[in-house]
């Protein structure tokens, strides 16, 4: 088959790679310079940073990426190392102790903080290890095949019975079942705010998976008790390009074509199949099948275009929920700031009140870090990202994709300056070392992945809301990445690419 794919993100790569070694002839377009989307690179003056990569759930050897690596014949080429986030609230911050101090050091902490929810935290606990162990069976249940399969689906069932009145629930009401303290709340719910996704609107048992306690401390033991596996989160040495990278190479090594600075502009239908693509300049190139990826709305109301769609369909991509922008610095600097953060990754929160702020955002007002931010030093994983002497810096909040007041490339100096003075809250000694400081914003989003509206981490994880399926309406036209059913995230969109390609082949044979 001859597979043309849109968008040389992780999903596409990952599709790309998968066909490719399956022996299709594979092309990838990629509208940017450079392979990568998001999680291409971003160098200057001897710095490096990742356009926007964090951490990454599940890259072990035994967890769902690493396995996806394996089976791509990557695992050798891209290393890892486990890492955790610090977290800082407006008034406490929860600290790793020095010592590790067993698995529930997290929970006896928020203990001695909140000790009026000492019992909730008790009964969210006891949750938490039951909610693990679901999904430790579910991903049991996914490997293997048969009587085994079916064996894990039991286990399963039987162990998710209890959790079952909680399904329907949203976060906030997951929250008041546990806690009183709406501050203890929030703890739990804060990165939602990151999500543009109100605890009122997001899954109630998610809450879980945005707290995975192995994230708070990489000392913890995979196993919590018998059947239940926490994935731990990791850095990718070198930054996450050393993955792209991989890819891209993998995809050559079996024939495969990635072609940078090409966007498509079409995508042919005819008689309800996909047949091909045409690129911006008007050359067209046939395809047995296409993989797009990208954005939902851009893909099918422009590229493939409504009257080859079902109007229901159209209906709902045009009513998808998608998340906004950040507005992101990176730095390089002439200190160590390992004294002054909690290690590689440290969120920054300077509100409790969550849904004022994911509503401010929604309506085109940006706090200006006042809210919070992340700061982000991959260079404490990774010397070679920085000069020697040096470290690469990125400080990022999350912002509105177009500002009610203003605009960005007017406001962006003024903005940055401020969210370096927030961030010299914590760390005094910074505005006297940032030698390179380089500012991303929205439209810079836009341009970098082709989007009309810049949603970091594509669709919204709103309870209940609709998902593009990776199998579309159009024959032979399938959709992956962030604003696919997926979802964003490195760990949902190279499974989910995976796992599409996986079923083309299937199809295929
Ligand atoms: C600031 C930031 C922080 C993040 N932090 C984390 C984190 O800590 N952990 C985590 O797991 N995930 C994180 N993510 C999310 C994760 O990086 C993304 O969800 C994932 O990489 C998206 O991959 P993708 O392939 O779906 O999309 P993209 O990377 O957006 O790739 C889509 C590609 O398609 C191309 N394209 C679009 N339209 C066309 C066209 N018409 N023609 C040709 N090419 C086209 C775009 O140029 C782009 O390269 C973060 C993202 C950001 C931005």
């Amino acid at each position: 088959m001859h597979i043309v794919i849109i968008g040389s993100g992780l999903a596409g790569l990952t599709a790309g790679a998968t066909l490719a070694r399956a022996g299709h002839a594979v092309t990838i377009f990629e509208q940017f310079h450079r392979a990568g989307g998001v999680t291409a690179p971003y160098e200057r003056h001897g710095f490096k940073w990742d356009m926007g990569q964090l951490l990454v759930e599940g890259m072990g050897p035994d967890e769902p990426l690493g396995r996806i690596l394996a089976e791509l014949g990557l695992a050798d080429q891209v290393r890892v190392r486990t890492e955790d986030r610090g977290y800082v609230f407006p008034d406490f911050a929860i600290k790793k102790p020095a010592e590790y101090q067993g698995v529930r050091w997290r929970i006896d902490q928020l203990r001695d903080l909140f000790a009026a929810d000492a019992a909730g935290l008790d009964r969210y606990w006891a949750d938490y290890l039951r909610f693990t162990s679901v999904m430790t069976l579910a991903r049991r249940m996914e490997q293997d095949r048969g009587l085994k399969a079916l064996y894990w689906k039991l286990r399963l069932y039987l162990k998710l019975l209890p959790l079952l009145s909680k399904k329907d629930w949203n976060a906030q009401q997951l929250m008041d079942h546990y806690f009183q303290s709406d501050r203890l709340k929030m703890v739990f719910t804060s990165i939602l705010a990151d999500f543009f996704t109100a605890p009122t609107e997001f899954p109630g048992l998610g809450v879980f998976t945005l707290n995975p306690e192995a994230s708070f401390d990489k000392r913890m033991p995979r196993e919590l008790a018998p059947d239940t596996v926490q994935l731990y989160y990791y850095d990718v040495l070198g930054g996450i390009s050393t993955l792209v990278d991989a890819l891209v190479q993998q995809i050559g090594s079996h024939g495969g074509l990635v072609h940078t600075s090409r966007p498509v502009a079409r995508i042919v239908v005819e008689g309800g199949r996909a047949i091909g693509v045409v690129d911006a300049a008007g050359e067209q190139t046939p395809a047995d099948v296409v993989i797009a990826s990208g954005g939902a709305k851009e893909t099918f109301l422009k590229l493939v275009r409504p009257e080859h769609l079902p109007a229901d369909f159209v209906e709902r991509v045009r009513h998808i929920p998608l998340m906004d922008s950040v507005f992101m610095v990176h730095l390089g600097v002439d200190f160590d700031p390992s004294p002054y953060v909690h290690g590689v990754c440290t969120y920054y929160y300077g509100t409790y009140d969550i849904d004022r702020a994911i509503t401010e955002g929604r309506d085109g007002v940006y706090h200006e870090g006042r809210d919070g931010f992340v700061v982000h030093v991959p260079s404490l994983h990774s010397p070679e990202l920085a000069p020697p002497g040096h470290h690469a810096m990125t400080i990022y909040t999350i912002c509105p994709d177009t500002l009610r007041e203003g605009d960005w490339a007017e406001l962006k100096e003024e903005y940055a300056d401020r969210l370096i003075a927030y961030a010299a809250q914590h760390i005094p000694p910074l505005p006297d070392h940032i030698q390179v400081r380089e500012i991303v914003t929205p439209p810079d989003w836009r341009a970098w992945t082709r989007l009309d509206h810049h949603a970091f981490g594509g669709i919204a994880p709103v309870l209940g809301a609709w998902r593009v399926p990776h199998q579309t309406p159009v024959a032979g036209l399938w959709f992956v990445g962030a604003q696919s059913e997926s979802g964003g995230g490195v760990n949902q969109v190279m499974p989910g690419a995976y796992k599409t390609a996986r079923q083309i082949l299937v199809g295929a044979s």
